[in-house]
């Protein structure tokens, strides 16, 4: 944690570029999207520096978890929007282009909203049991 080099959402933080502020508290800022790919597009951002998600400490984890239900109903009462998508993006295979942790709040409209390609499979009992039994390692691992 803490090796995360500054990005443009620090400039955000400091001030240093403008943004359509929604929300700010001790831990966390949510703003509107500059390239918004739905109506109501926002950003929401711990204040803590960290690049991915599995890196943010669980007090900054915990401020977003508070308010991040809160931000929704807010995207959803003024985008109209009854549907929406919450993106994640961490690692840059995975989409991310902006390596401080955010997530994105998307309304889906009648003609816009996040795209999605989705190809399930099956679980296969064998390969669930090894994965639970080094899931479970790790957890019992960590601090
Ligand atoms: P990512 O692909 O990293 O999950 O998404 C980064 C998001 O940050 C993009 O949707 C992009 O439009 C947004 N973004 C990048 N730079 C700025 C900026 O300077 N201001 C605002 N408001 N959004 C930004």
């Amino acid at each position: 944690m803490g090796n995360a080099n500054e990005t443009i959402f620090d400039k955000i933080l400091a001030g240093a570029i403008p943004c359509h502020r929604v929300y700010e508290d001790d831990r966390v800022l949510a703003f509107l999207d500059v390239n918004p790919i739905s109506f109501g597009h926002t950003l929401v951002i711990p204040k803590e520096r960290a690049a991915y998600l599995h890196e943010l400490s669980d007090e900054s984890s915990a401020a977003i978890g508070r308010v991040l239900p809160r931000i929704c109903r807010a995207v959803l009462q003024a985008s109209g929007a009854k549907a929406y998508n919450l993106l994640q993006n961490n690692g840059s295979s995975a989409h991310q282009a902006v390596f401080h942790v955010h997530f994105h709040i998307i309304p889906r409209l009648a003609d816009s909203g996040l795209g999605m390609e989705w190809t399930p499979t099956r679980l296969v009992p064998e390969i669930a049991a090894e994965l639970l039994e080094k899931m479970r390692a790790a957890l019992s691992a960590l601090p």
